[in-house]
């Protein structure tokens, strides 16, 4: 039997399940092998490692991660790709689907109940674009010890979470990512490889978790509200935005000035020249301020 990947495959199974994919569900389905061997290896996957995957579709990419890891267990949330699957997936062993939305999931109990907990745990994944900020922080929020998150993701998506300081893409979005993980594109991919093809073009990106999050899990979001804040007016100062923040009485200012000063932050400069560290600095410097 040919791979389920290849184009001919892919248009018999949708044509046998008389399946329309649902664009509302973000179902673009990849039909190259290369690009799919191109993310198992940016992700190393083999049999040290159990699998999460999040939208399986027809179980393209779910076979070849089948091939290599110990386990795979993939989240599915349209209830019609179910038979589909377990058709389709039938000469494999190690896998299990879940009919459900990833964003439910308890991933740390559904884990315990999947996987021995002896192998490394990796996420790999061609998203639904229409989710992938929620999913993203939805793993990353799971305290669960990844190795790696290899994930396609719309390019732009993808540009912003690896963007550097001082770059069009960089803004709050980086900066809360990029204090959880080390983030890099590994390869874009074209529209064309799809079926249907969607409107706009991917990337692989690849996550690294840091052993140390620069800012605490249970401060990711009170940290997330201050960049964007940050970041709010783009094209005004790091100071005009402070102070729309927290206020402009004097007392307010004095401190906010002592803050900048210290760590030698000219106040006229604008959040996208900060670094990650910086952000996570000023975040901290700011909690003393007194209203
Ligand atoms: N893995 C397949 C591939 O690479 O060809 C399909 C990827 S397709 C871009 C995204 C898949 O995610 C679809 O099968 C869709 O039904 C599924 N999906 C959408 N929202 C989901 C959710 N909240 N939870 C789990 N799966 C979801």
């Amino acid at each position: 039997m040919t791979d389920i990947v290849t184009p001919q495959r892919t248009k018999a199974i949708l044509q046998k399940y008389h399946l329309q994919l649902k664009k509302s569900l973000g179902q673009n389905f990849l039909t190259n092998k290369d690009i799919l061997l191109n993310i198992v290896m940016a992700a190393d996957v083999s049999a040290a490692d159990d699998i999460i995957e999040i939208g399986p579709g027809i179980g393209a990419l779910t076979e070849q991660l089948a091939k290599r890891a110990h386990q795979v267990l993939a989240f599915e949330i349209d209830q019609r790709l179910i038979p589909v699957l377990q058709d389709t997936l039938r000469p494999y062993h190690n896998i299990t689907v879940l009919n459900q939305d990833i964003l439910s999931a308890d991933l740390p109990t559904v884990l315990q109940q999947h996987f021995d907990g002896q192998h490394h745990l990796k996420v790999v994944a061609n998203l639904p674009y229409y989710i992938t900020t929620p999913i993203m922080l939805h793993l990353l929020q799971a305290e669960l010890p990844f190795t790696c998150m290899v994930m396609m993701m719309q390019k732009e998506v993808a540009q912003r979470l690896t963007a550097m300081p001082g770059t069009k893409a960089y803004g709050s979005l980086s900066v809360s990512v990029q204090t959880l993980t080390t983030a890099q594109i590994a390869f874009n991919v074209p529209r064309t490889v799809f079926l249907p093809q969607p409107n706009v073009d991917s990337a692989i990106v690849r996550l690294v978790p840091r052993s140390q999050p620069l800012v605490a899990l249970h401060e990711q979001s009170r940290f997330a509200k201050f960049v964007k804040g940050c970041f709010a007016k783009r094209r005004k100062s790091l100071w005009n935005n402070l102070l729309n923040m927290y206020g402009k009485q004097p007392l307010i200012k004095e401190q906010l000035q002592v803050v900048l000063q210290t760590r030698e932050l000219d106040p006229q400069i604008r959040a996208e020249r900060l670094t990650v560290p910086m952000f996570v600095n000023l975040y901290h410097d700011l909690q003393k301020i007194k209203k």
